[in-house]
């Protein structure tokens, strides 16, 4: 039987006798792990995804076929890539091999092709097993962390009742980015299609206050908290009380809300991360003058480096190396702020350098509000006695917190992405299920990473990165989305632009430089057969592999 058809290379006899002696070592195909997958909080695996829509028609595939089948390899991990391809600042692209050529691949706006994709042609989420189980899970919170919890274990047989305080679901993603980042009707349709797993979701509930713990617990097999971190951490200067001075969350939470609030001309917002970055871009949209504090320089600034860029194009002024001393007022109203300038001292246990106050360097501020965005931290309410101490909730690897059945994730074990709300929330869903059904839980074991020397740059064809069209200052406004998305042909053109680090692509370099003739083609998605016996051990396909899958072994 001819199980595959042998595409043969002139051989020259004898080569392989005489070369044995050059080495006894033998090439294997041996994948590793991309440098994006290594790094993506979700562990999704970007190189399979974007290789299945680059390689569509080599398998058969339309590019629909080839589209869904890429959304379905997403959606395994994460059920809300059309958000992601939108707010995650992608680490991958940040470790994409193809940086040091030309431009990283835009794995980011590839997501959201994809995601917007699924959005706009209804396809519906994946259920793992037809089987229905008994046990009653409950999840506390509707944020991102505790939407995948509910969606991996709704996928897994069941039923799952999420409690939410606010009016709707979302988390963060509603009530802190804005939607000229994030539009509601792409939020609204992922987070629809997770719900419609057969999910139930009650909202104004504050487990805690309006729903105790206790009756959770007696009702409910297992309880997943993804409460976030909501509440905004003080300045501890004179004059905070004042009426004007609001929280950045706070802020973000009331104007998506729909609620007016009045900020006056001149507003001062305080703080280097996400949270100032969106105040402040949300206070020019509201017609304010807008002055950001920051205690160190840009390059400390945790936020969104694109974002802090359109802060800059909006006309936010930004105050480098400077901190708040004082807020000045009179009769509980904040007009000012007193300053003091700051340089940079020794790292501290951060990482970053101290900021250190200058003497002498006070300078004020005028203001009609105040934004403070220095940080945030969970409101535990009930859930207090699952923290240590002060510290905020801890968990093993897989969301068990110290009291049994009660698993969390997200914001509230530390401030972090939404990535990791994600990855975090589908962990405790693997240990809850695994639990009640007496499994082991393991982690899968990842192949090795590609070692960027590996990598052969040079083999590769230079094609310029797609860039994601970004609407003109004059236009922007609350709602308007400021990115657009990639076209068809540049989705495609994009992918191809992967180099599939550590996997075989079919790229032939092997066959060709391979002078015995000991790699044979196989089918499509087979890649090669290596005869060794043929083999003379010239180490040549180990050499010039670009993408460095083949080892010698
Ligand atoms: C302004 C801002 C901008 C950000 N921008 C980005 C970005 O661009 N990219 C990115 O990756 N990350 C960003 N982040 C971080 C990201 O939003 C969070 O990491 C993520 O939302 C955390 O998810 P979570 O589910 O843990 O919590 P949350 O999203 O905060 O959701 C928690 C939910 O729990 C509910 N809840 C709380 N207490 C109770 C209770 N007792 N009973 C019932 N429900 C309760 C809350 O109402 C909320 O809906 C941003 C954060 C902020 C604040």
């Amino acid at each position: 039987m001819v199980l595959f058809k042998e595409v043969r290379k002139p051989v020259i006899r004898g080569a392989a006798s005489v070369a044995a002696l050059i080495s006894p070592l033998r090439p294997r195909y041996t994948p590793k792990t991309p440098p994006c997958m290594g790094c993506c909080p979700c562990g999704a695996d970007i190189r399979g995804w974007l290789a299945t829509i680059a390689q569509a028609e080599a398998y058969g595939r339309t590019e629909e076929q080839a589209y869904e089948l890429a959304w379905r390899m997403i959606t395994e991990r994460n059920p809300l890539p059309a958000v992601c391809g939108r707010v995650c600042p992608h680490p991958c692209e940040e470790n994409c091999s193809r940086k040091a050529k030309e431009g990283a691949v835009a794995i980011n706006a590839l997501e959201r092709f994809i995601g917007d994709f699924g959005v706009e042609r209804n396809l519906k989420l994946s259920m793992l097993t037809e089987e229905r189980h008994a046990e009653k899970i409950a999840v506390v919170g509707a944020g991102p962390a505790g939407l995948c919890c509910a969606y991996q274990l709704a996928r897994r047989g069941y039923p799952v009742t999420i409690f939410e305080a606010f009016r709707a679901p979302g988390g963060m993603l509603r009530y802190g980015i804005p939607a000229y980042r994030l539009p509601r009707n792409v939020l609204d349709a992922e987070i629809a299609r997770i719900l419609e797993l057969g999910i139930e979701l009650k909202c104004n509930v504050v487990v805690g206050r309006d729903a105790p713990i206790e009756q959770l617990r007696a009702e409910y097999r297992a309880i997943f908290v993804g409460i976030g971190a909501h509440k905004g951490l003080k300045l501890d200067v004179p004059g905070e009380d004042a009426s004007n001075v609001f929280a950045g969350t706070e802020f973000l939470n009331r104007v998506n809300s729909g609620e007016k609030v009045t900020l006056g001309k001149k507003v001062v917002v305080i703080g280097g991360g996400d949270t100032a970055i969106d105040a402040a871009r949300v206070s020019r949209r509201l017609g304010a003058e807008v002055t950001l504090l920051y205690r160190r320089t840009r390059a400390e600034m945790p936020a969104i480096r694109p974002e802090i860029d359109g802060a800059l194009e909006e006309g936010v002024r930004i105050e480098f190396l400077a901190a708040p001393v004082e807020i000045i007022g009179k009769d509980g109203i904040a007009a000012g702020m007193k300053c003091i300038r700051m340089e940079l001292g020794e790292r501290d246990a951060s990482g970053r350098p101290r900021p250190v106050p200058k003497p002498d360097s006070e300078f004020e501020l005028e203001a009609t509000a105040i934004i403070v965005a220095i940080s945030q931290e969970p409101e535990f309410g009930g859930f207090a006695n699952l923290r240590a101490g002060k510290e905020w909730i801890k968990i093993d690897d897989w969301g068990a917190t110290s009291t049994d059945g009660v698993y969390t994730g997200g914001d509230d074990v530390g401030l972090g992405l939404v990535s990791t709300a994600i990855a975090q929330g589908r962990l405790a869903a693997e240990a809850i299920d695994a639990r009640l059904r007496g499994k082991k839980l393991h982690k899968p074991d990842l192949p090795p990473p590609v070692k960027p020397e590996k990598m052969k740059l040079a083999w590769y064809k230079e094609a310029p990165r797609h860039e994601r069209g970004r609407m003109g200052i004059e236009q922007r406004g609350m709602d308007t989305e400021i990115e657009s998305g990639l076209s068809d042909a540049e989705a495609h053109a994009e992918a191809k632009r992967c180099l599939s680090c550590g996997m075989c692509m079919d790229c032939e370099a092997c066959w060709m430089y391979c002078t015995p003739g000991a790699f044979v083609k196989l089918p499509k998605g087979e890649h090669y057969k290596v005869k060794l016996e043929l083999c003379d051990g010239c180490k040549k396909c180990a050499e010039e592999c670009p993408c460095g899958c083949i080892e010698m072994v």
